[in-house]
């Protein structure tokens, strides 16, 4: 007997009739005499729907209203499946996050969550052998007691953060593709699924774009030693032996990946915006006024590209920030022309942002310089490039994302 937590997404849950196939999942791992807690999403296309209701209300509103709206979607599936559970014989009782509570920061909309209690959990499995619904995305403001919600695919990080409450041994992320790919598999139809994913790995796929989990559901994996495994929710349930290995993907230890490629993964991002600074005063302190803002308006800079002066007085700072930040970030730049002293700001929306990421080139030398000749032999401008020990992102056109990624995908001999 096992303790187990089952997430299942949106497209998984998406009608009825899918909540009665994701019913049945849950009932063979009850049958099986696991102790089970399911986390679901909204079905497809709600929170998509509640936040242009928000929108459309009032185009700047309060994120505390915000939150009571989206979370809404969740409340509705998880009574739902708790209903088909009920209905197939199986005890089960739905819960909200504010009733369990899952305990989160006051930055609504994002929040983060800060502790879970999961003893009444725990206390009916023992007593009444009862599945645990619960809905994902939710959270509650430890002070305030409003209810928060946890950023767009957020369920994700519900399901690791109880399964960390309730020490669960697997926490099982269900959705709508076999595992994690080494790329987006609706992009790059060659993309292989990958058996093992060290954290780290999967913490740099998952910010650069490849949104199968969300990035603080691996953290939270990574720092509470969570065993997630990424598999279908189509597959049928009748079909799995309960005794062999499902097909899906392990985000693990790095200890526990015995054969290291040297490039796991190719993520892709295009909802970046290019900056470009003309014309900056080559002084001290001129990075501070530039950059000292945007931090205080909350803006995540990321590639930064600062060219050497041509004639010794003036410098361009190239830099990225989201795109949904883009005209804020201007303003905020605007604002600090008397102190920064630049000739212009010029900036582009349709650029993407194309990542190789791997914990083997730590060990390799030379992995980047291959996509630049590669990419270059397509005829694709890279605009900024940045690196770390385990990845590296080039800044490209928007309109060769596919190509590029494709191209680097065979490469690195990720197609197979
Ligand atoms: P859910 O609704 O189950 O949370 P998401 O849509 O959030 O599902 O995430 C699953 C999707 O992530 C897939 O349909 C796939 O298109 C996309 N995806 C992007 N990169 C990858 C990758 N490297 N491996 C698998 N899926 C990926
Ligand atoms: N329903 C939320 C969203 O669409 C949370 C999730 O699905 O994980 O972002
Ligand atoms: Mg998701």
């Amino acid at each position: 007997m096992a303790r187990l937590v089952m997430k299942f997404g949106g497209t998984s849950v998406a009608d009825i009739e899918r909540i009665r196939n994701v019913a049945r999942h849950v009932k063979r791992e009850v049958d099986a005499g696991h102790e089970v807690a399911v986390v679901v999403s909204a079905m497809a296309g709600a929170t998509d729907r509640l936040v242009s209701w928000c929108r459309e209300a009032a185009a700047l509103h309060d994120a505390r209203e915000y939150d009571a709206v989206v979370s809404s979607g969740e409340q509705v599936t998880a009574g739902l499946l708790a209903i088909v559970l009920e209905g197939m014989g199986v005890n089960a009782r739905s819960w909200q996050g504010w009733q369990l509570p899952i305990l989160t920061s006051n930055a609504h909309a994002a929040a983060r969550v800060l502790d879970v209690n999961g003893a009444e959990l725990v206390k009916r499995f023992k007593e009444r052998h009862e599945v645990a619904v619960l809905a994902g995305f939710q959270g509650m403001h430890k002070e305030t007691g409003r209810i928060t919600t946890l950023g767009r695919g957020g369920s994700d990080t519900s399901a690791v953060a109880i399964a960390a409450a309730i020490a669960a041994e697997r926490c099982d992320i269900y959705t709508d593709v076999e595992g994690v790919y080494t790329s987006d598999p609706r992009v790059v139809p060659r993309a292989q699924r990958l058996e093992r994913v060290a954290y780290e790995e999967m913490l740099e796929l998952a910010s650069l774009g490849a949104k199968v989990l969300q990035v603080r559901s691996v953290e939270l994996g990574m720092v509470h030693n969570v065993r997630i495994f990424v598999r279908s929710s189509f597959e049928k349930p009748e079909d799995i032996d309960p005794h062999g290995t499902p097909p899906g993907t392990l985000i693990c230890g790095e200890e526990e990946i015995v054969e290291q490629q040297v490039v796991t993964g190719i993520a892709f991002s295009k909802d970046e915006a290019q900056i470009s600074i003309r014309r900056v005063q080559d002084k001290p302190g001129v990075a501070a006024a530039i950059f000292g803002p945007l931090a205080e308006a909350n803006i995540n800079v990321d590639m930064i590209v600062q060219n050497v002066s041509g004639d010794g007085a003036t410098t361009d700072v190239t830099f990225t920030v989201p795109a949904s930040d883009y005209e804020r970030a201007t303003e905020a730049l605007i604002k600090t022309k008397g102190q920064v002293g630049y000739e212009r700001i010029d900036g582009a929306n349709d650029v993407a942002k194309v990542s190789v990421i791997g914990i083997g080139m730590r060990s390799h030398a030379g992995v980047a310089a291959k996509a630049f000749r590669a990419l270059a032999e397509k005829g694709i401008n890279i605009r900024a490039i940045t690196t770390s020990e385990i990845k590296f992102s080039l800044l490209i056109d928007a309109n060769y994302t596919e190509l590029a990624v494709r191209t680097l995908h065979s490469l690195y001999e990720l197609d197979k």
